[in-house]
C-alpha cells in the first residue's frame, strides 16, 4: 500500500520521494509519481484517503474532505446538455460536500501536509497565497497541529478565515498583489528551519486535486470526454491530464484521454495568450483589480515546462478561453439559478467556458458528449448558514521581503 516512485518526466530518472526539481539538463521539467498499483484499488477510508492508493503518502491525517460529482439537470437542460457532471469542491450538505474552506485547494493542502509530517521535520511550511490556498493549508494547520507560516497579500486578507480556531499560524500581510506575497515567502522558505511547499511541483497538490477526476470517473463510469476549469496556474488542468493518464493504465475507464477547456479571464490570462497566440503571451504583468476573481491570477504559470501546462494540452488537444467579467457574472446567475447552491467568481469563469463552447459555431463540444464541468469553489453562503466565521487577524504586515527576513529574525 502506498508504493511509488517519483520520476522526472524530462529524462525519467527516479528521483527522492521528497524532491521538487531534478537536476537534468532538461532543467525544470515536472516531477512525476508513479504508482506501484495499476488499478484504482479503493481503501475503506475516509474523504480523499479512499484513493490512498494513488496519492504520494504513506500514512493519513484527519483532515482531507473529498470533491462530489453529480448528473446536472438545471444547467443540462439550460444548456441542451445530455451529459453534463459537476464536479464540486465546497460546502453543500445536500449533496454531501463538506469542505470547510470552499474549494479545491482543500485537496492539495492535506497530502502535502501529510508528507510532511512523514518527512519528520520540524521545519515550518512557507505559503503563499491570494486566499483560497492559505484558508486551506491554515485549516489542515488548525486539525494536526503543524506550523505555518502564511503569506497573503493585503488586499486578500477578508479572505483569510475559518470555521475552527486558529492553528499555530503566523499569518503574515504583505502590502502588495500576490506577486509581492510570493516574493516575501521565497525569502523566508530558503531560511533554516522553514520550507516551501513547491505550488504547481509538488506531487502531493496535483495528486490530491487529481482526485477530482477520480471521483468524476467513478460517478461516471469512464474518463469524461470534456473537462472545463478555469485556471490561474493551470496546475489543476495538468492533475486532471495526469489522473486521466493513471486511470488509462488501469483500463476499466476507457482509453481516451478528455479534452481540457481551461478558462482564463481576460485581460490577465497568460496562459489564454500564450496557447492562442494573442496579446502579452506569458509576459504578462500586474494583477488589474478589477479581475473578476484574483485567485485566477498567476505570473509565473509551469506553462512550457516539461509535463506543465503546454504538455497537457497538446496531450489532450485542448483549448483555452478568454472570459470576460461580464461573461462571467451572466454564467454565475445562470449557474446558481439553475442549479441551486453559490459558487465561487472562479467557478463562474469555467461555467462561461462551457457556455461558450456549447453556443459558439466551432462546435466542439456535442450534445451527448460526456462533459465534467469543475467547480472549483462554492458554498461560502451556504457554509455561512450552518457555521461562524472566525475571521484571521494578521500577526503583523510587511511591506517587502526584507521586512519577512527581519520578522523571522526577530522571533528566534
Ligand atoms: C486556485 C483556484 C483555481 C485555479 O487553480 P489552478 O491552480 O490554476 O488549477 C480555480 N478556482 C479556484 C476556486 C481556486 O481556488
Amino acid at each position: 500500500m502506498g508504493e511509488y516512485v517519483v520520476r522526472c518526466v524530462g529524462c525519467g530518472a527516479v528521483q527522492p520521494d521528497y524532491a521538487l526539481t531534478c537536476n537534468c539538463p532538461n532543467g525544470s521539467s515536472l516531477l512525476r509519481a508513479y504508482y506501484a498499483s495499476k488499478r484504482l484499488i479503493l481503501q475503506d477510508l475516509p474523504g480523499i484517503w479512499k484513493f490512498y492508493e494513488w496519492l504520494p503518502v504513506r500514512g493519513i491525517s484527519k483532515a482531507g474532505e473529498g470533491s462530489v460529482t453529480y448528473k446536472s439537470d438545471g444547467l443540462a437542460k439550460e444548456l441542451g446538455l445530455k451529459n453534463l457532471y459537476i464536479s464540486f469542491s465546497g460546502y453543500w450538505p445536500e449533496r454531501n460536500a463538506f469542505m470547510k474552506t470552499c474549494s479545491f485547494k482543500d485537496l492539495e493542502a492535506p497530502p502535502t501536509m501529510q508528507r510532511i509530517a512523514e518527512l519528520g521535520d520540524s521545519a515550518t511550511l512557507v505559503v503563499a497565497s491570494a486566499g483560497n490556498t492559505a484558508r486551506a493549508f491554515a485549516n489542515v494547520s488548525s486539525i494536526t497541529g503543524q506550523p505555518l507560516m502564511l503569506f497573503v497579500p493585503e488586499n486578500a486578507l477578508h479572505r483569510m478565515w475559518l470555521t475552527t480556531e486558529k492553528g499555530p499560524i503566523t499569518l503574515i500581510a504583505v502590502k502588495g498583489d500576490y506577486y509581492d506575497a510570493i516574493l516575501a515567502a521565497e525569502k523566508v522558505q530558503s531560511q533554516k528551519g522553514f520550507m516551501p511547499e513547491g505550488g504547481a511541483r509538488n506531487i502531493a497538490r496535483r495528486d490530491g486535486m487529481g482526485t477530482v477526476m477520480l471521483e468524476a470517473a467513478l460517478k461516471i463510469g469512464e474518463i469524461p470526454q470534456h473537462y472545463f476549469q478555469a485556471v490561474g496556474s493551470g496546475t489543476g488542468g495538468i492533475s486532471a491530464w495526469e489522473a486521466s493518464l493513471r486511470l488509462i493504465d488501469d483500463g476499466r475507464f476507457g482509453q481516451r484521454l478528455p479534452k481540457l477547456h481551461l478558462a482564463q479571464n481576460v485581460p490577465n490570462a497568460p496562459i489564454y495568450y500564450a496557447w492562442t497566440g494573442k496579446g502579452a503571451g506569458l509576459n504578462q504583468q500586474v494583477c488589474p483589480a478589477d479581475m473578476y476573481d484574483d485567485v485566477l491570477f498567476n505570473r509565473r504559470p509551469p506553462y512550457s515546462v516539461r509535463g506543465g501546462v503546454k504538455d497537457a494540452l497538446d496531450a489532450t488537444f485542448g483549448q483555452v478561453y478568454g472570459v470576460t467579467n461580464k461573461n462571467a457574472d451572466d454564467a454565475k446567475r445562470l449557474f446558481e439559478e439553475s442549479e441551486g447552491i453559490d459558487i465561487l467568481n472562479a467557478s463562474a469563469v469555467a461555467v462561461a467556458a462551457l457556455i461558450h463552447a456549447v453556443k459558439s459555431e466551432s462546435v466542439t463540444v456535442g450534445t451527448n458528449d460526456i462533459i465534467l464541468l469543475n467547480i472549483t469553489g462554492g458554498g461560502v453562503s451556504r457554509l455561512k448558514e450552518d457555521f461562524a466565521i472566525n475571521l484571521l487577524e494578521p500577526d503583523a504586515t510587511i511591506s517587502g521581503p526584507e521586512e519577512a527576513i527581519e520578522l523571522i529574525e526577530g522571533r528566534r
